[in-house]
């Protein structure tokens, strides 16, 4: 089945109940699907303001099938996390962000950061802070302009292990962000103690937001929560005007969803750029 519109592109998504063969063909397109380069990065803007400059990139995984086309991560991340093949794969988004951030630098455009998402398998990697380290130096890019996104139910996991890899991802001075916060269960003295630097409201609190809803209130005591902790605040999936009207008035420092820009090939997003730092 082929679902349009999301994102603007048409994802393929295999089916849930694939049986066993067709699983096995997954898995060895999959094998394959990174030695014959596959793989591309799309990257969704983030904004501090909604006419304002470009503050950051995120940079989503995308993978050209040569048969089904375009396949959605959610349809195979998991798949690449079972097999290990997410290892690999991280590695190699890791690696390509950086490359295109450092051209980008090259172009002039310096002033905004990359945040690439990190799988759980990849935050319990023991050469995970290697790999960081010699793909930073392998591009010539200070640490501060990469950001590490690992999901609030990731930094959640073995509490004492993930504080510790967190401690030198930070040590490395590269940035952390909890990316679909309030969906997991931090404890409070658990949120203070982690060396974040950026906490991402989960989507499904924006989707449902009205001035006077829950989710309204929910998302008011996340921002208050995130500036106690001296956390800046990304709110994602922000759609409407309505939406981005109530997070900028709620105190989000950046905002990022569909209203600001998709998910853009990078000639797109330099296009994105440009126009924004005109000034
Ligand atoms: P995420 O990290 O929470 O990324 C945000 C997702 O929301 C992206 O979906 C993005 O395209 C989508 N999105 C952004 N703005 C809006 C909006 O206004 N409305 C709606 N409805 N959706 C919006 P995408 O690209 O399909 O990625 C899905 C998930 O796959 C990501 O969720 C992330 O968990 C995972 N993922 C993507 N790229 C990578 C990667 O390179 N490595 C790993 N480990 N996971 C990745
Ligand atoms: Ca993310
Ligand atoms: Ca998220
Ligand atoms: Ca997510």
């Amino acid at each position: 089945t082929k679902r349009s519109g999301r994102n603007g592109y048409h994802f393929f998504e295999p089916s849930m109940n694939a049986n066993a063969q067709q699983q096995l063909q997954w898995l060895q397109d999959l094998r394959v699907a990174l030695e014959r380069g596959q793989f591309r990065l799309v990257y969704q803007p983030k904004f501090s303001l909604p006419a304002g400059p470009v503050l950051g990139a995120e940079a989503l995984l995308r993978w050209e099938h040569p048969v089904h086309g375009l396949v959605a991560p959610d349809q195979f991340i998991g798949l690449a996390e079972r097999s290990g093949l997410i290892l690999p794969i991280g590695a190699w988004v890791l690696d390509e962000a950086c490359r295109q951030m450092r051209e980008w630098f090259a172009l002039g455009y310096v002033d905004w950061t990359m945040s690439v998402n990190l799988s759980a398998l990849q935050f319990a990697d023991p050469h995970l802070l290697e790999v960081v380290r010699t793909t930073l130096e392998r591009h010539q890019l200070p640490p501060p302009c990469l950001t590490l996104e690992v999901t609030e139910s990731t930094a959640m996991h073995d509490t004492e292990a993930s504080l510790q890899t967190l401690r030198q991802i930070a040590d490395l001075g590269v940035e952390i962000s909890i990316d679909d916060f309030g969906t997991g269960y931090s404890s409070l003295l658990y949120l203070k103690r982690l060396p974040a630097n950026e906490l991402k409201i989960d989507r499904g609190f924006v989707r449902e937001l009205r001035q006077d809803g829950e989710d309204a209130a929910i998302v008011s005591a996340i921002v208050a929560l995130g500036r106690t902790l001296n956390l800046r605040i990304v709110a994602e999936g922000v759609e409407t005007v309505e939406q981005q009207d109530f997070l900028t008035a709620a105190g989000c420092d950046a905002l990022q969803g569909y209203l600001m820009g998709r998910p853009m090939t990078p000639e797109l997003f330099l296009q994105t750029m440009r126009e924004r730092h005109k000034s």
